[in-house]
């Protein structure tokens, strides 16, 4: 026999009261670390598109010719090195579990222009500079004009220095950026036949940045495995940059190849908190049902997280409990089986998308009942409205 439960004054919910060790878990990263074991981490696609400024004399940027291909090349790079992670330096010895990345770029092309990548001459915002008195890295102007679909879209400005400051010979043109929320500037030798691939690791250190990571030199970075450093660009022959220096994508370093589950598990909090602008800039691959594999519950389990389900849920024995908010996609159901239990502690089960998803089936046999329990805050929303009726 078969009780589907669309609301939550359903007959079949039994309320239940917080357990007394409660702690909220919802807002802390180690429960969204992607383990690739963990298949409930969706891998994530980060929408980019990718705007070029130089003066209008075209001296001072990747020539326009160029430049699709260039930026092209530099996400296909940030890519690579994402999907790569090495192993962290330091620590010495480290066991850090070296966990590829769950998250890529994809150039997103705008519904107006269709590109993804633009290029603009601007004789009086083409320019970063970080250090002197012109400073104007964390100045908005050139994003506040240029930017397309910054609510949806990571928008990367490629920008020369200024050829006053060059002209000096006081001034080092060096790679350099900064994540200004949903925009990211980023600045080097350009002109200098700067390669693109020189630019990726900026992308995915300012992109971290954008995602919740600070720098990952100093103590208060939130993350034990990565350890307070020099922060040195590579290991010297004697001085405070001899020994092992850091790898890790959050310090300055010539290599920015390697994230750890902290900074992962920070990261992916980010993604999957739909109070977060920045969820916004990933393509919603979640909204509607794509596979017909269930996941199978069989022991008690915990989901302490944000979670959006793509599937149907069986409980087949043990107990599921939620935590936390869980999308589920139109479509999809969960399906509690006589003697399973699933709980709801606090959380609340929906679709992100706007749309409906089929509800809960509790499945009764001749002895048993599969039991739904949920604490007075948790919701149930979104569901599509189907009678109780017994379909066996
Ligand atoms: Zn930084």
């Amino acid at each position: 026999m078969l009780h589907n439960i669309s609301h939550e004054d359903s007959n079949y919910i039994t309320k239940i009261d917080r357990p007394q060790d409660y702690k909220y878990p919802c807002r802390s990263s180690d429960n969204y670390v992607p383990y690739p074991e963990d298949s409930l981490i969706k891998s994530r696609t980060i929408r980019v598109n990718v705007h070029f400024i130089d003066s209008t004399s075209a001296k001072y940027n990747i020539p326009e010719p160029k430049a699709e291909t260039w930026a092209y090349h530099m996400i296909e790079n940030a890519n690579f090195r994402l999907r790569t992670n090495e192993q962290m330096n330091l620590p010495e010895g480290n066991e850090t579990p070296c966990i590829p990345a769950n998250y890529q770029y994809r150039l997103w092309k705008d519904d107006s222009t269709g590109l993804s990548v633009h290029y603009h001459y601007d004789d009086e915002l083409y320019y970063m500079l970080t250090k002197g008195s012109g400073a104007n890295n964390y100045d908005r102007k050139v994003i506040n004009k240029y930017r397309i679909g910054e609510d949806s879209i990571l928008n990367i400005f490629i920008l020369p220095p200024h050829p006053d400051s060059i002209a000096t010979g006081r001034y080092v043109a060096s790679r350099s950026g900064i994540s200004l929320g949903n925009s990211i500037k980023l600045t080097g030798p350009l002109s200098q036949g700067m390669k693109d691939w020189e630019m990726s690791t900026s992308v995915n250190h300012e992109a971290g940045h954008s995602f919740g990571l600070s720098h990952s030199w100093y103590k208060n970075d939130g993350c034990d495995d990565t350890p307070p450093n020099e922060n040195c660009w590579s290991t010297m022959e004697s001085g405070r940059c001899a020994g092992p220096t850091s790898n890790n994508m959050m310090d300055y370093n010539n290599s920015q190849m390697a994230i750890t589950p902290c900074q992962l598990g920070k990261i992916n909090m980010v993604m999957s908190d739909s109070r977060n602008t920045r969820r916004k800039l990933l393509v919603k691959d979640w909204c509607v049902k794509s596979s017909d594999v269930p996941i199978t519950i069989h022991e008690d389990t915990s989901w302490k997280g944000y979670r959006d389900i793509d599937r149907d849920i069986i409980v087949e024995s043990g107990t599921l409990s939620i935590y936390c908010k869980v999308s589920m996609a139109q479509g999809t159901k969960i399906t509690i089986m006589p003697g399973a239990t699933l709980t709801l502690l606090d959380a609340e089960l929906y679709n992100d998308c706007g749309f409906q998803w089929e509800g809960i089936e509790v499945v009764q046999s001749k002895k048993e009942i599969g039991k739904f329990l949920m604490t007075g805050n948790a919701k149930i929303s979104d569901i599509r409205e189907k009678e109780d009726i017994m379909n066996k």
